[in-house]
């Protein structure tokens, strides 16, 4: 089953990046930018559904060790977002560390853009709140969860809006450029 895909995935130890007594850190398969991790934690937490505040202490450990890998990579924090997605399709709780150039060929639809740069992302910040002050997080409902990724493209760095696409993918290629000359 691809949804138990991130459990097989770090079995092997090879795999792991870094890691604590609570938390692996290790690579997308299908990096949707240039840095894209996912931290997982060790103990069998399906999914964001699942927490609630007695997790606050597991989740800190988490988000430190996203802290950790940006840091081990020698890149910077406020490049990056940190957060769920709202929706996750695959088992074992996951936090993505993601560059945000997104640019990547495994970028590939409308769909993965809206969930990284909608309310379909959650950072974690929004997360831990959300805990602690209601004890659960709930699902989307899917009429919700549709609207958001129909969202219309819009450029997460200046105020451009692509009609299409491929329109997004170049423009953000551009100023992934712009930002290393
Ligand atoms: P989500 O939508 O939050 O469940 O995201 C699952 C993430 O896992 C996506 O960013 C995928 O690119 C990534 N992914 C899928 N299969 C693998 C794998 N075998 N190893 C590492 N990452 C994976
Ligand atoms: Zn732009």
């Amino acid at each position: 089953m691809w949804r138990l895909n991130l459990i097989k995935e770090i079995a092997d130890q090879a795999n792991w990046i870094i890691s604590s007594d609570v938390g692996i850190v290790i690579a997308d398969k299908y990096p949707k930018a240039q840095h894209h991790y996912l931290v997982l934690p060790k103990s069998e937490i399906s999914s964001i559904f699942e927490l609630t505040r007695e997790h606050l202490p597991l989740l800190e450990e988490l988000h430190l060790l996203a802290s950790n890998i940006v840091e081990v990579r020698g890149l910077q924090w406020a490049d990056f977002k940190v957060g769920f997605h709202a929706e996750p399709s695959m088992e074992r709780l996951h936090l993505h560390v993601i560059s945000q150039d997104f640019v990547s060929p495994a970028l590939k639809h409308k769909k993965h853009w809206n969930c990284f740069n909608t309310q379909l992302f959650v950072p974690y910040a929004v997360l831990h709140d959300k805990l602690k002050a209601e004890n659960s997080f709930q699902r989307l409902p899917p009429h919700v969860r549709h609207s958001l990724l129909a969202t219309p493209l819009l450029c997460n760095q200046c105020d451009f809006k692509p009609k299409y696409f491929p329109e997004l993918k170049e423009h953000l290629a551009e100023h992934l450029q712009k930002k290393s000359t």
